[in-house]
């Protein structure tokens, strides 16, 4: 057998640490990609009757169509379907099938996907154009006898027989939210920048994830044996044993750092002359809340909602989203959770909200704008809020705020809820805290006007910078323009937190810049209360916090206000932070 080249690919590393597995390359539109599921010697006579079932009922299918049609449009039309029953009966190719489920032991629908691609290649090779395009013919038929053998709500990713390492061109919200969690080892995709929703769940998943991985799901096939180096942004295929042993101990020593950090886990997150920050997580499922609890973390400062919105066919009702919040307060209790309304848009649609489509969607019609609009599914929200809020420690923050018109209609739906739960006789906190999340660079420069009208800021960093430098978060061309230390996103932050302050407000960021060490030490510097970043990243910025005094960390920030260039900011910071601990940058 051949040796399989090596090949090396490169990515925005978002997700630290070291996998080693075999691919499974999603490709969202392709209903040939089937995972491999392997069966037992006993299964096999039942495989071959689920293939023989899924032929039976496909070839009926094509006879009720094609007797619809002749009805409708005449014979000759429907001669296509005479081309689809002739590859149905085809035995050379049934009988291969059977075949590698006879030898392979492995199920059906993959026994018959890897037969079937075989056919396309050799089409695909063949002279005359005519028959050519034949091949669409056979795609058609494949689809419908793959959906007759494994159904249509079997969702790939929802049902992975092993432990993968996920490579897609892209993963959209759905496909994460559905995905069996405890098979995916690491993952990689083409599409997405640094603080894409595919990044973030990376983190949230806690396993190694690289994004902006050009041409990986064309590089990558199904089953050959990848290293994801998720802290460096490098995979390679077809790795010997020389790197994966190199890898692998790598990743030894990456488990280590992780276990020295957790230790810790119950000491604040204060400066070495005592400045304490409140250190919190971001989470976008309940799920997480163990998570959040065993790194150390003083709350939930950003509980995105709008994972409970999908993969369903309706809204989820005021009832569902009240045990969820409600469990998460209880939970998390004494510490704060931070819930931010539904902030839909962006990299972020739900098929059950029927939003159109837009040109410009992360400057459409979203998040706030949406809810502002959509009273009956914002108050559901609200209330559900509202309610849960009797059993911990709720805040409530709205998303996207540009003016602070929206800040005063969002309040007085809140209020009117209030009013609603008040004459239900419904418990509620009515000292909840109600902040505006400033990721809009017009509430940033107002922030002074905003102020008096929220309890407390917290700056979506994630945001601010794409709408401050106008480059797409989620575009991995001009990743490289999306500088979070751009001196005008310094000067922003300044400017937020000295009006949030002036008006005696605290202010956090849960943007994930702030888990970036030597940036969460500028943000110290600058006066920032709280941080609220991926768990799994928390513990490193707890230790950076540990390792510098206040006064020295206002220092680093200053001097780094005074630069012309973003990549003169990042090295200043970088030098400071390596003089404050040599591995602080090592993760
Ligand atoms: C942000 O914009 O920084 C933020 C925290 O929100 P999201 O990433 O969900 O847009
Ligand atoms: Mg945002």
């Amino acid at each position: 057998m051949n040796r399989r080249e090596i090949k090396q690919l490169k990515g925005i590393p978002v997700s630290p640490g070291v996998a080693i597995g075999k691919a499974f390359v999603f490709l969202r539109e392709d209903s040939f990609n089937i995972p491999l599921r392997k069966i037992k010697k006993s299964e096999v006579p039942l495989e071959i009757a689920r293939f023989e079932d899924a032929i039976t009922r496909t070839r009926a299918e094509i006879l009720g169509i094609r007797k619809k049609l002749s009805g409708q449009i005449g014979g000759e039309h429907s001669d296509i379907f005479n081309a689809h029953l002739l590859i149905l009966e085809d035995r050379t190719l049934i009988e291969d099938v059977i075949g590698h489920i006879k030898v392979q032991y492995i199920a059906a629908e993959h026994a018959f996907s890897s037969v079937i691609q075989k056919y396309f290649s050799a089409f695909a090779q063949i002279d005359d154009e005519y028959l050519r395009e034949r091949v669409s013919d056979i795609k058609d038929v494949s689809r419908r006898l793959l959906h007759n053998l494994h159904g249509e709500k079997k969702n790939v990713l929802e049902h992975l027989e092993e432990e993968v390492i996920l490579i897609a061109r892209d993963l959209s919200p759905s496909d994460t939210a559905s995905m069996d969690k405890d098979k995916v080892l690491a993952f990689v995709t083409e599409v997405g920048g640094p603080t894409s929703h595919t990044a973030i769940l990376g983190r949230s998943m806690e396993i190694p994830a690289i994004v902006g991985s050009d041409g990986v799901a064309q590089e990558i096939k199904t089953g050959d044996r990848v290293i994801v180096d998720g802290t460096h942004g490098i995979v390679i295929v077809n790795p010997d044993k020389k790197i994966i042993e190199e890898y692998t101990r790598y990743g030894k020593r990456f488990s280590a750092i992780i276990t020295e950090l957790d230790k810790l886990r119950d000491l604040p997150a204060e400066t070495k002359d005592g400045r304490q920050i409140i250190v919190a997580s971001n989470i976008e499922f309940g799920d997480e809340i163990p998570s959040v609890l065993s790194h150390g973390s003083r709350g939930v400062g950003l509980y995105r909602t709008e994972y409970l919105y999908m993969n369903r066919q309706d809204v989820p009702t005021e009832e569902e989203q009240f045990k969820a919040y409600q469990e998460a307060a209880k939970k998390i209790a004494p510490h704060p959770v931070i819930i931010r309304t539904l902030d839909l848009g962006g990299d972020k649609f739900l098929s059950s909200l029927g939003v159109p489509q837009e040109m410009n969607p992360f400057l459409g019609w979203r998040a706030i704008r949406f809810c502002l609009e959509r009273v009956d599914v914002f108050k559901s929200q609200l209330r559900a809020i509202l309610r849960a809020s009797a059993y911990g420690n709720l805040k409530l923050m709205y998303p996207m705020i540009s003016n602070v018109q929206e800040l005063r209609a969002a309040n007085k739906i809140l209020e009117e809820c209030r009013e609603e739960l008040r004459k239900e006789k419904k418990k509620f906190d009515p000292k909840m805290e109600v902040g505006a999340m400033i990721e809009i660079p017009s509430a940033a420069i107002t922030s002074d006007v905003l102020a008096k009208e929220a309890d407390f800021f917290s700056i979506g960093s994630n945001d601010l910078i794409q709408y401050s430098l106008a480059v797409d978060r989620v575009n991995e061309k001009i990743a490289y323009l999306y500088d979070p230390t751009h001196p005008a996103i310094l000067r922003l932050i300044r400017q937020i937190i000295e009006n949030g302050h002036a008006a005696k407000r605290w202010v956090g960021c849960c943007g994930e810049m702030a888990s970036d060490v030597a940036i969460a030490i500028v943000l110290v510097g600058l006066g920032i209360d709280e941080v609220s970043i991926s768990p799994f990243v928390l513990p490193k910025v707890k230790k950076a916090i540990r390792s510098v005094n206040y006064t020295q960390a206002q220092a680093i920030a200053q001097k780094a206000l005074t630069f012309d260039t973003g990549r003169e900011v990042r090295d200043y910071i970088d030098a400071e932070v390596r003089k404050l601990g040599k591995d602080l940058l090592d993760m």
